[in-house]
């Protein structure tokens, strides 16, 4: 399958052989085949017939991702692009898979609606956030969600609603799809005191160094940050990558990482803690993968 950029009002330019490591919050990344940032759902159905069955990879924020080094073979999509926000009534608004979850958080505050206090400082977009399930203190964006749109293997528009789906802890079982929007309620009223309890544990993090947040999920009852300090992981260092000194559960680039570095220093750690505590470490971090057409 070959992808041509003859004129297509539907579809976006695509561009060939394009580094990817500034689409990623790490900085670190091959180059993509193919890749593509639509606007809207009907661009994005465009490019995905295109596409035919080449391997198709989404990415949102690139905040949770890590990008293999070398040529990805297929189309990569960014939804960035696709950053619409259309209010339904007071506290009910549709919003693009690509809209910055941040900017949202600010439009919440602004308008004094409540409900995504604790996502305080979570980088990325809707569509990243939806499908991991971000949140913290125990919440995830998810509970906010009412229905999804999302686009399938064939370029078919799919809809969800609340109950067709489940989620969970960083996990959401919509898989397979790109989400194109989300219908999400909030709350009445703003509650700047749970924004500000949030905001402030951000300080432990190594904000000053690029990084794709919690390397490793918290196994229940614990903390992957204390069980990686205690099995004394900060400092560890494979190539570039290093185990943050603030904290445990953050790989940094210190400026010449790969992802192969990066996924090195990870094996490395979640080996450490089983050796010393028998404890298995799930990756939070996600490499990315196909949705479609796994080659
Ligand atoms: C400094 C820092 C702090 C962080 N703190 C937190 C935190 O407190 N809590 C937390 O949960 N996370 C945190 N993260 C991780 C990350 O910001 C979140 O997981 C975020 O929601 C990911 O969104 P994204 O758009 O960047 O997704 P990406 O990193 O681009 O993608 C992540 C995954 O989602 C998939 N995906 C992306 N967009 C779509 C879409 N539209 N449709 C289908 N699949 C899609 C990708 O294929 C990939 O598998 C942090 C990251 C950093 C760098």
């Amino acid at each position: 399958m070959i992808l041509l950029n003859s004129f297509n009002p539907q579809k976006p330019d695509i561009i060939e052989n394009q580094p990817l490591s500034q689409y990623t919050t790490l900085g670190t990344g091959g180059t993509a085949e193919f890749f593509a940032q639509p606007q809207d759902i009907s661009q994005l159905q465009a490019l995905i017939v295109e596409a035919g069955n080449i391997p198709v990879y989404v990415i949102g924020g690139g905040s949770n991702i890590v990008i293999p080094d070398g040529e990805i073979r297929g189309l990569v999509i960014s939804t960035r692009r696709m950053n619409s926000i259309t209010w339904r009534n007071d506290l009910t608004a549709e919003i693009g898979g690509g809209y910055i979850l941040s900017s949202l958080v600010n439009t919440l505050r602004g308008k004094n609606i409540g409900g995504l206090e604790f996502t305080a400082g979570i980088p990325g977009t809707i569509g990243g956030a939806i499908s991991g399930n971000a949140g913290a203190g125990g919440h995830g964006v998810c509970e906010f969600v009412e229905g999804v749109r999302a686009v399938d293997g064939r370029g078919n528009m799919v809809e969800y609603v609340r109950g067709d789906f489940s989620y969970a802890y960083r996990e959401c079982s919509l898989g397979g799809v790109i989400i194109a929007s989300v219908l999400m309620t909030f709350t009445e009223g703003w509650k700047e005191d749970e924004y500000t309890v949030f905001v402030t544990r951000r300080r432990n993090q190594p904000l000053n160094f690029r990084s794709a947040g919690c390397t490793f999920k918290n196994p229940e009852g614990n903390s992957a940050g204390k069980l990686l300090d205690e099995c004394g992981c900060k400092g560890l260092t494979v190539g570039g990558a290093s185990v943050s000194e603030k904290h445990a559960n953050f790989i940094i680039n210190c400026g010449h990482a790969t992802s192969s570095d990066v996924m090195g220093l990870a094996d490395l750690c979640a080996r450490r803690v089983y050796e010393c505590t028998g404890i298995t470490l799930e990756p939070e971090i996600h490499t990315l993968s196909p949705c479609f057409n796994v080659p």
